[in-house]
Protein backbone atom coordinates (compact mmCIF):
# COMPACT_ATOMS: atom_id res chain seq x y z
CA UNK A 1 0.00 0.00 0.00
CA UNK A 2 0.77 3.59 -0.73
CA UNK A 3 -0.21 7.15 -0.48
CA UNK A 4 -1.07 6.97 -3.61
CA UNK A 5 -2.83 4.21 -3.39
CA UNK A 6 -5.42 6.34 -1.84
CA UNK A 7 -5.66 9.17 -3.30
CA UNK A 8 -7.92 7.29 -6.42
CA UNK A 9 -11.10 8.93 -7.24
CA UNK A 10 -12.72 6.21 -6.92
CA UNK A 11 -11.70 3.67 -4.58
CA UNK A 12 -13.05 0.23 -2.87
CA UNK A 13 -11.46 -0.11 0.64
CA UNK A 14 -11.19 -3.87 2.17
CA UNK A 15 -10.21 -3.42 5.38
CA UNK A 16 -10.13 -6.23 7.86
CA UNK A 17 -12.34 -4.73 10.30
CA UNK A 18 -14.39 -1.49 9.96
CA UNK A 19 -15.96 0.88 12.30
CA UNK A 20 -19.61 0.74 11.55
CA UNK A 21 -22.63 2.19 14.04
CA UNK A 22 -20.90 1.06 17.47
CA UNK A 23 -18.93 -2.05 16.49
CA UNK A 24 -16.48 -3.41 14.02
CA UNK A 25 -17.75 -5.21 11.34
CA UNK A 26 -15.26 -7.29 9.53
CA UNK A 27 -15.89 -8.36 5.36
CA UNK A 28 -16.94 -4.92 4.75
CA UNK A 29 -16.19 -3.04 1.10
CA UNK A 30 -16.10 0.98 1.96
CA UNK A 31 -16.58 2.99 -1.82
CA UNK A 32 -14.71 6.48 -1.78
CA UNK A 33 -16.05 8.59 -4.99
CA UNK A 34 -14.79 12.25 -5.31
CA UNK A 35 -14.20 12.88 -1.09
CA UNK A 36 -17.11 10.56 0.37
CA UNK A 37 -18.22 8.14 1.53
CA UNK A 38 -20.38 6.90 -1.54
CA UNK A 39 -21.78 2.98 -0.35
CA UNK A 40 -20.96 0.58 2.56
CA UNK A 41 -22.29 -2.61 1.89
CA UNK A 42 -20.71 -6.60 2.14
CA UNK A 43 -16.97 -6.65 0.29
CA UNK A 44 -18.75 -9.25 -1.99
CA UNK A 45 -21.70 -7.18 -3.34
CA UNK A 46 -19.48 -4.72 -5.00
CA UNK A 47 -19.46 -6.66 -8.53
CA UNK A 48 -16.70 -5.82 -10.79
CA UNK A 49 -14.31 -3.72 -8.39
CA UNK A 50 -11.12 -4.18 -8.05
CA UNK A 51 -11.04 -3.55 -3.95
CA UNK A 52 -7.74 -2.49 -2.55
CA UNK A 53 -7.44 -4.76 -0.19
CA UNK A 54 -5.98 -3.37 3.10
CA UNK A 55 -5.22 -6.76 5.37
CA UNK A 56 -4.47 -6.16 8.94
CA UNK A 57 -6.06 -2.84 9.29
CA UNK A 58 -8.61 -1.26 10.54
CA UNK A 59 -10.75 1.28 8.57
CA UNK A 60 -11.92 4.57 11.62
CA UNK A 61 -13.49 7.18 10.62
CA UNK A 62 -10.86 10.51 11.46
CA UNK A 63 -10.76 11.19 15.21
CA UNK A 64 -13.06 14.74 15.69
CA UNK A 65 -11.68 17.34 18.76
CA UNK A 66 -14.73 19.13 19.96
CA UNK A 67 -12.48 21.31 21.91
CA UNK A 68 -8.98 23.01 21.23
CA UNK A 69 -7.00 26.11 20.84
CA UNK A 70 -4.38 25.72 17.81
CA UNK A 71 -3.13 28.94 18.59
CA UNK A 72 -1.31 27.93 22.00
CA UNK A 73 1.17 25.63 20.92
CA UNK A 74 4.17 27.78 21.47
CA UNK A 75 3.14 27.02 25.34
CA UNK A 76 2.40 23.93 25.24
CA UNK A 77 5.35 23.37 27.78
CA UNK A 78 5.22 25.73 30.01
CA UNK A 79 2.10 24.79 31.56
CA UNK A 80 2.83 21.85 33.51
CA UNK A 81 2.29 22.19 37.08
CA UNK A 82 0.63 26.07 37.16
CA UNK A 83 -3.00 26.58 38.77
CA UNK A 84 -5.88 26.32 37.54
CA UNK A 85 -6.77 29.69 35.30
CA UNK A 86 -3.51 29.48 33.03
CA UNK A 87 -5.67 31.51 30.52
CA UNK A 88 -5.01 34.39 32.44
CA UNK A 89 -1.40 34.11 33.08
CA UNK A 90 -0.16 32.28 30.12
CA UNK A 91 -2.47 31.65 27.13
CA UNK A 92 -3.65 35.52 26.92
CA UNK A 93 -0.37 37.08 26.88
CA UNK A 94 1.14 34.54 24.84
CA UNK A 95 -1.38 34.56 22.29
CA UNK A 96 -2.47 38.21 21.73
CA UNK A 97 1.67 38.82 21.69
CA UNK A 98 2.11 36.76 18.75
CA UNK A 99 2.74 38.35 15.19
CA UNK A 100 0.66 36.85 12.15
CA UNK A 101 3.64 35.41 11.32
CA UNK A 102 4.02 32.77 14.98
CA UNK A 103 -0.28 32.80 14.68
CA UNK A 104 0.51 30.92 11.34
CA UNK A 105 3.25 29.00 12.93
CA UNK A 106 1.83 27.55 15.82
CA UNK A 107 -1.75 26.91 14.19
CA UNK A 108 0.43 24.84 11.03
CA UNK A 109 2.20 23.13 14.41
CA UNK A 110 -0.95 22.32 16.20
CA UNK A 111 -2.36 21.07 12.73
CA UNK A 112 0.16 18.66 12.05
CA UNK A 113 0.23 17.36 15.63
CA UNK A 114 -4.19 17.18 15.53
CA UNK A 115 -3.37 15.12 12.39
CA UNK A 116 -0.49 12.51 14.02
CA UNK A 117 -2.93 12.04 16.97
CA UNK A 118 -5.39 10.76 14.54
CA UNK A 119 -7.74 13.94 14.35
CA UNK A 120 -9.13 14.89 11.22
CA UNK A 121 -11.13 18.05 12.23
CA UNK A 122 -10.50 19.99 15.05
CA UNK A 123 -13.04 22.68 16.76
CA UNK A 124 -11.01 25.42 17.44
CA UNK A 125 -12.48 27.59 20.15
CA UNK A 126 -10.86 30.89 18.66
CA UNK A 127 -7.45 32.76 18.70
CA UNK A 128 -7.11 35.85 20.77
CA UNK A 129 -5.04 37.29 18.30
CA UNK A 130 -7.31 40.18 16.80
CA UNK A 131 -6.67 39.38 12.99
CA UNK A 132 -5.42 35.61 14.19
CA UNK A 133 -8.94 33.37 12.68
CA UNK A 134 -7.99 33.90 9.12
CA UNK A 135 -4.69 32.60 9.35
CA UNK A 136 -5.72 30.02 11.79
CA UNK A 137 -8.03 28.78 8.60
CA UNK A 138 -4.96 29.00 5.90
CA UNK A 139 -2.38 27.04 8.61
CA UNK A 140 -5.51 24.02 8.93
CA UNK A 141 -5.87 24.45 4.89
CA UNK A 142 -2.60 23.70 3.88
CA UNK A 143 -1.91 20.64 6.33
CA UNK A 144 -5.42 19.44 5.20
CA UNK A 145 -7.21 19.48 8.88
CA UNK A 146 -10.65 20.15 8.25
CA UNK A 147 -11.09 23.05 10.95
CA UNK A 148 -14.56 24.36 12.97
CA UNK A 149 -13.47 27.35 13.31
CA UNK A 150 -14.38 29.89 16.04
CA UNK A 151 -14.48 33.73 16.26
CA UNK A 152 -14.74 35.16 20.06
CA UNK A 153 -17.52 37.64 20.03
CA UNK A 154 -16.63 38.94 23.41
CA UNK A 155 -18.53 42.24 23.94
CA UNK A 156 -18.59 43.66 27.74
CA UNK A 157 -17.64 46.63 27.82
CA UNK A 158 -17.75 47.54 24.35
CA UNK A 159 -20.41 48.05 21.66
CA UNK A 160 -22.47 44.92 21.04
CA UNK A 161 -23.34 46.31 16.87
CA UNK A 162 -19.54 45.92 15.29
CA UNK A 163 -19.09 42.43 17.39
CA UNK A 164 -22.12 41.04 15.77
CA UNK A 165 -21.44 42.47 12.08
CA UNK A 166 -18.23 40.35 12.45
CA UNK A 167 -19.69 37.78 13.67
CA UNK A 168 -22.06 37.32 10.75
CA UNK A 169 -19.37 38.00 7.99
CA UNK A 170 -17.35 35.23 10.10
CA UNK A 171 -20.65 32.75 9.52
CA UNK A 172 -21.28 33.66 5.18
CA UNK A 173 -17.58 33.33 4.82
CA UNK A 174 -15.94 29.93 5.47
CA UNK A 175 -17.70 26.41 4.26
CA UNK A 176 -16.38 23.45 3.29
CA UNK A 177 -12.91 22.57 5.00
CA UNK A 178 -12.97 25.52 7.30
CA UNK A 179 -16.52 25.71 9.02
CA UNK A 180 -17.45 29.05 10.96
CA UNK A 181 -18.00 28.93 14.53
CA UNK A 182 -19.18 31.61 17.07
CA UNK A 183 -17.40 31.79 21.03
CA UNK A 184 -17.60 33.76 24.18
CA UNK A 185 -14.21 32.88 26.29
CA UNK A 186 -16.05 32.89 29.42
CA UNK A 187 -20.01 34.06 29.67
CA UNK A 188 -19.13 36.98 31.89
CA UNK A 189 -17.10 38.23 29.07
CA UNK A 190 -20.36 38.66 26.92
CA UNK A 191 -23.54 40.67 27.47
CA UNK A 192 -27.10 38.67 27.53
CA UNK A 193 -28.15 39.83 24.76
CA UNK A 194 -25.58 39.15 22.71
CA UNK A 195 -24.56 35.74 23.81
CA UNK A 196 -28.36 35.13 22.55
CA UNK A 197 -27.99 36.46 19.30
CA UNK A 198 -24.77 34.55 18.99
CA UNK A 199 -26.31 31.26 20.07
CA UNK A 200 -29.15 31.59 17.77
CA UNK A 201 -26.92 33.28 14.69
CA UNK A 202 -25.30 30.06 15.00
CA UNK A 203 -28.56 27.53 15.34
CA UNK A 204 -29.69 29.04 12.13
CA UNK A 205 -26.39 28.54 10.38
CA UNK A 206 -26.39 24.85 11.70
CA UNK A 207 -22.56 25.92 13.51
CA UNK A 208 -21.55 25.57 17.07
CA UNK A 209 -21.48 28.33 19.80
CA UNK A 210 -18.66 27.81 22.30
CA UNK A 211 -17.94 29.08 25.55
CA UNK A 212 -16.13 27.73 28.04
CA UNK A 213 -17.97 27.20 31.59
CA UNK A 214 -18.10 25.48 34.96
CA UNK A 215 -14.63 24.34 34.39
CA UNK A 216 -13.15 25.43 38.11
CA UNK A 217 -14.37 26.92 41.53
CA UNK A 218 -12.96 30.01 40.78
CA UNK A 219 -15.13 30.81 37.57
CA UNK A 220 -18.26 28.98 39.66
CA UNK A 221 -17.32 31.44 42.49
CA UNK A 222 -16.84 34.61 40.15
CA UNK A 223 -19.98 34.00 38.45
CA UNK A 224 -21.94 33.66 41.49
CA UNK A 225 -20.35 36.77 43.12
CA UNK A 226 -21.30 38.82 40.29
CA UNK A 227 -24.31 37.60 38.65
CA UNK A 228 -26.12 36.16 41.66
CA UNK A 229 -25.77 32.55 39.15
CA UNK A 230 -23.65 29.70 38.11
CA UNK A 231 -22.34 29.91 34.45
CA UNK A 232 -24.62 27.16 33.19
CA UNK A 233 -27.37 29.47 34.93
CA UNK A 234 -26.55 32.61 33.48
CA UNK A 235 -26.36 31.08 30.10
CA UNK A 236 -29.83 29.94 30.51
CA UNK A 237 -31.12 32.70 31.87
CA UNK A 238 -29.69 34.71 29.11
CA UNK A 239 -31.22 32.83 26.58
CA UNK A 240 -27.69 31.14 25.25
CA UNK A 241 -28.11 27.96 25.56
CA UNK A 242 -29.80 25.71 22.64
CA UNK A 243 -28.95 22.65 20.75
CA UNK A 244 -25.89 25.17 18.77
CA UNK A 245 -24.40 25.37 21.84
CA UNK A 246 -21.05 23.53 22.88
CA UNK A 247 -20.06 24.02 26.45
CA UNK A 248 -15.98 23.04 26.84
CA UNK A 249 -15.49 21.46 30.47
CA UNK A 250 -18.78 21.54 31.86
CA UNK A 251 -17.24 19.45 34.95
CA UNK A 252 -18.95 21.23 37.87
CA UNK A 253 -22.66 20.90 37.49
CA UNK A 254 -25.25 20.98 39.63
CA UNK A 255 -28.14 18.77 39.01
CA UNK A 256 -30.23 21.68 37.67
CA UNK A 257 -27.50 23.20 35.30
CA UNK A 258 -27.79 19.32 34.09
CA UNK A 259 -31.52 19.50 33.51
CA UNK A 260 -31.06 22.90 32.06
CA UNK A 261 -28.15 21.06 29.58
CA UNK A 262 -30.21 18.53 28.74
CA UNK A 263 -34.21 20.47 27.96
CA UNK A 264 -31.58 22.75 26.03
CA UNK A 265 -30.20 20.40 23.70
CA UNK A 266 -26.78 21.36 24.24
CA UNK A 267 -23.80 20.07 23.90
CA UNK A 268 -20.48 19.55 26.01
CA UNK A 269 -16.88 18.73 24.86
CA UNK A 270 -15.52 16.71 27.55
CA UNK A 271 -11.82 17.15 28.55
CA UNK A 272 -10.01 14.80 30.29
CA UNK A 273 -6.83 15.37 30.05
CA UNK A 274 -7.39 19.36 30.98
CA UNK A 275 -9.03 17.95 34.06
CA UNK A 276 -6.22 15.55 34.66
CA UNK A 277 -3.66 18.73 34.73
CA UNK A 278 -4.72 21.27 35.94
CA UNK A 279 -8.81 20.52 36.94
CA UNK A 280 -11.04 20.50 40.13
CA UNK A 281 -13.21 17.79 38.88
CA UNK A 282 -14.28 15.52 36.20
CA UNK A 283 -16.99 16.17 33.99
CA UNK A 284 -19.96 13.16 34.67
CA UNK A 285 -19.69 11.84 31.00
CA UNK A 286 -21.49 8.75 31.84
CA UNK A 287 -24.52 10.54 33.21
CA UNK A 288 -24.43 13.08 30.79
CA UNK A 289 -24.73 10.08 28.53
CA UNK A 290 -27.65 8.10 29.98
CA UNK A 291 -30.03 11.54 30.40
CA UNK A 292 -29.11 12.21 26.76
CA UNK A 293 -26.91 15.64 26.63
CA UNK A 294 -24.92 14.93 23.72
CA UNK A 295 -20.90 15.15 24.83
CA UNK A 296 -17.57 14.36 22.68
CA UNK A 297 -14.18 14.43 23.54
CA UNK A 298 -11.94 17.49 23.25
CA UNK A 299 -8.13 18.12 24.03
CA UNK A 300 -8.24 21.17 25.04
CA UNK A 301 -4.89 21.55 23.58
CA UNK A 302 -3.29 19.48 26.32
CA UNK A 303 -1.85 16.97 23.86
CA UNK A 304 -2.89 15.97 20.19
CA UNK A 305 -3.25 11.65 20.77
CA UNK A 306 -6.79 10.52 20.28
CA UNK A 307 -5.72 7.44 21.30
CA UNK A 308 -4.59 8.99 24.82
CA UNK A 309 -7.65 11.12 25.06
CA UNK A 310 -9.68 7.95 24.62
CA UNK A 311 -7.83 5.92 27.81
CA UNK A 312 -7.87 9.56 29.65
CA UNK A 313 -11.73 9.96 29.12
CA UNK A 314 -12.07 6.54 30.75
CA UNK A 315 -9.75 6.34 33.20
CA UNK A 316 -10.76 9.90 34.54
CA UNK A 317 -14.67 8.72 34.49
CA UNK A 318 -13.44 5.60 36.34
CA UNK A 319 -11.08 7.52 39.28
CA UNK A 320 -14.04 10.69 39.57
CA UNK A 321 -16.96 8.80 39.02
CA UNK A 322 -16.61 4.95 38.82
CA UNK A 323 -14.45 4.18 42.12
CA UNK A 324 -16.72 5.09 44.29
CA UNK A 325 -19.74 3.20 42.20
CA UNK A 326 -18.32 0.39 41.82
CA UNK A 327 -18.77 0.78 37.89
CA UNK A 328 -15.87 -1.38 36.25
CA UNK A 329 -17.15 -1.22 32.99
CA UNK A 330 -17.24 2.74 32.23
CA UNK A 331 -19.77 2.10 29.20
CA UNK A 332 -17.12 -0.21 27.94
CA UNK A 333 -14.98 0.54 24.72
CA UNK A 334 -17.56 1.94 22.12
CA UNK A 335 -18.42 4.74 24.67
CA UNK A 336 -14.96 6.05 24.18
CA UNK A 337 -15.12 5.43 20.84
CA UNK A 338 -17.89 7.30 19.82
CA UNK A 339 -16.65 9.92 21.97
CA UNK A 340 -14.01 10.61 19.86
CA UNK A 341 -15.81 10.18 16.44
CA UNK A 342 -19.26 10.91 15.80
CA UNK A 343 -20.31 12.23 19.56
CA UNK A 344 -17.56 14.69 19.36
CA UNK A 345 -18.87 15.33 15.24
CA UNK A 346 -22.06 15.85 16.55
CA UNK A 347 -21.21 18.03 19.21
CA UNK A 348 -19.83 20.32 16.87
CA UNK A 349 -22.83 20.33 14.70
CA UNK A 350 -20.84 18.42 11.89
CA UNK A 351 -22.99 15.10 12.63
CA UNK A 352 -23.88 14.99 8.77
CA UNK A 353 -20.47 16.01 8.01
CA UNK A 354 -17.93 13.62 9.29
CA UNK A 355 -17.76 11.56 12.06
CA UNK A 356 -18.88 8.35 10.65
CA UNK A 357 -18.02 6.27 8.08
CA UNK A 358 -21.73 6.40 6.15
CA UNK A 359 -22.86 6.92 2.41
CA UNK A 360 -22.68 10.93 2.28
CA UNK A 361 -20.13 12.03 4.99
CA UNK A 362 -17.10 13.07 4.09
CA UNK A 363 -14.17 10.54 3.38
CA UNK A 364 -12.29 11.67 6.82
CA UNK A 365 -10.97 8.27 8.03
CA UNK A 366 -7.69 6.55 9.31
CA UNK A 367 -6.34 3.66 8.63
CA UNK A 368 -4.83 1.50 11.71
CA UNK A 369 -2.26 -1.16 11.98
CA UNK A 370 -3.34 -4.13 14.02
CA UNK A 371 -0.91 -6.40 13.46
CA UNK A 372 0.81 -4.93 16.58
CA UNK A 373 2.12 -7.21 19.72
CA UNK A 374 -0.22 -5.08 21.95
CA UNK A 375 -3.67 -6.29 19.69
CA UNK A 376 -2.29 -9.94 20.30
CA UNK A 377 -4.49 -11.93 20.42
CA UNK A 378 -7.57 -9.60 19.86
CA UNK A 379 -10.71 -10.60 20.84
CA UNK A 380 -12.44 -6.78 21.58
CA UNK A 381 -11.22 -4.64 19.70
CA UNK A 382 -13.01 -1.32 20.55
CA UNK A 383 -11.96 -1.85 24.23
CA UNK A 384 -8.70 -2.66 23.12
CA UNK A 385 -8.39 0.63 20.77
CA UNK A 386 -9.04 2.79 23.90
CA UNK A 387 -6.76 0.92 26.39
CA UNK A 388 -4.10 -0.30 24.18
CA UNK A 389 -4.15 1.66 21.05
CA UNK A 390 -1.07 4.08 19.98
CA UNK A 391 -0.65 6.85 17.45
CA UNK A 392 2.09 4.96 15.97
CA UNK A 393 -0.50 2.32 14.74
CA UNK A 394 -1.92 5.08 12.24
CA UNK A 395 -0.53 3.96 8.87
CA UNK A 396 -2.93 6.80 6.94
CA UNK A 397 -4.39 9.52 7.41
CA UNK A 398 -7.04 10.52 4.55
CA UNK A 399 -9.13 13.78 4.83
CA UNK A 400 -11.87 14.36 2.37
CA UNK A 401 -10.74 11.93 0.68
CA UNK A 402 -7.14 12.80 0.27
CA UNK A 403 -3.88 11.42 1.92
CA UNK A 404 -2.60 13.56 4.07
CA UNK A 405 -0.84 11.90 6.45
CA UNK A 406 1.62 8.56 5.79
CA UNK A 407 3.40 6.69 8.48
CA UNK A 408 3.09 9.77 11.03
CA UNK A 409 4.26 12.18 8.53
CA UNK A 410 2.59 14.59 5.75
CA UNK A 411 1.80 13.68 2.21
CA UNK A 412 3.01 17.05 -0.10
CA UNK A 413 4.53 18.96 2.31
CA UNK A 414 7.89 18.97 4.66
CA UNK A 415 6.57 18.80 8.21
CA UNK A 416 10.39 19.05 9.75
CA UNK A 417 10.72 21.98 7.92
CA UNK A 418 7.95 23.38 9.30
CA UNK A 419 9.50 22.25 12.64
CA UNK A 420 12.72 24.33 11.70
CA UNK A 421 11.01 27.56 11.15
CA UNK A 422 9.12 27.25 14.43
CA UNK A 423 12.22 26.61 16.43
CA UNK A 424 14.11 29.77 14.61
CA UNK A 425 10.50 31.65 15.98
CA UNK A 426 9.86 30.46 19.54
CA UNK A 427 12.06 31.67 21.55
CA UNK A 428 11.30 35.28 20.98
CA UNK A 429 7.72 35.05 20.83
CA UNK A 430 7.45 33.55 24.26
CA UNK A 431 10.24 36.19 25.87
CA UNK A 432 7.77 38.99 24.04
CA UNK A 433 4.54 37.47 25.92
CA UNK A 434 4.46 38.78 29.92
CA UNK A 435 4.08 35.39 30.87
CA UNK A 436 3.68 34.50 34.78
CA UNK A 437 4.67 31.06 35.28
CA UNK A 438 4.17 30.52 39.19
CA UNK A 439 5.53 26.69 38.64
CA UNK A 440 9.54 26.13 38.31
CA UNK A 441 10.35 23.72 35.80
CA UNK A 442 10.98 19.82 36.74
CA UNK A 443 14.48 20.24 37.17
CA UNK A 444 14.29 23.91 39.43
CA UNK A 445 11.42 21.61 41.27
CA UNK A 446 13.49 18.68 42.30
CA UNK A 447 16.72 21.39 43.43
CA UNK A 448 13.94 23.22 46.07
CA UNK A 449 12.80 20.00 47.17
CA UNK A 450 16.07 18.57 47.93
CA UNK A 451 17.32 22.29 49.16
CA UNK A 452 14.19 21.73 51.02
CA UNK A 453 15.14 18.22 52.96
ZN1 LIG B 1 -10.33 25.73 26.20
Amino acid sequence: MTPEALSADRLLLAPARCWLDGAFAAGMGVLVEGGRFAAVAPLHSFEGLEPLRLPGHALLPGFVDAHTHLTQGFGKALAFGEPSEIFRRIWVPLESHLDEETVFLSAKLAALEALRGGFTTVVDAGTRHETGAAIVARATQEAGLRCVLGLICNDAGQEAAPVLARAEAHLARWSGMVRPSLAVSIPELGTDATMARLAALCLEAGAPFQTHANEHLVAVERSIVARGLRPVEHLHAAGALNPAALLAHATLLTPRELGMLRDAGAAVAYCPVATQWKGNAAAPALLMGEMGIRFGLGTDATRADAFRLMDAGEAVSRVAYGLAQGDFSQGAGWTWLEAATSGAADAAGMGAVAGRIAPGLAADYLLVDLDVPELMPSRDLAWELVRFGNRDQITAVVVDGVPRLWRGWPVGWDGRSLMREVAARVEAAVAKAPIVKLHADSAAHRSAVRRGR
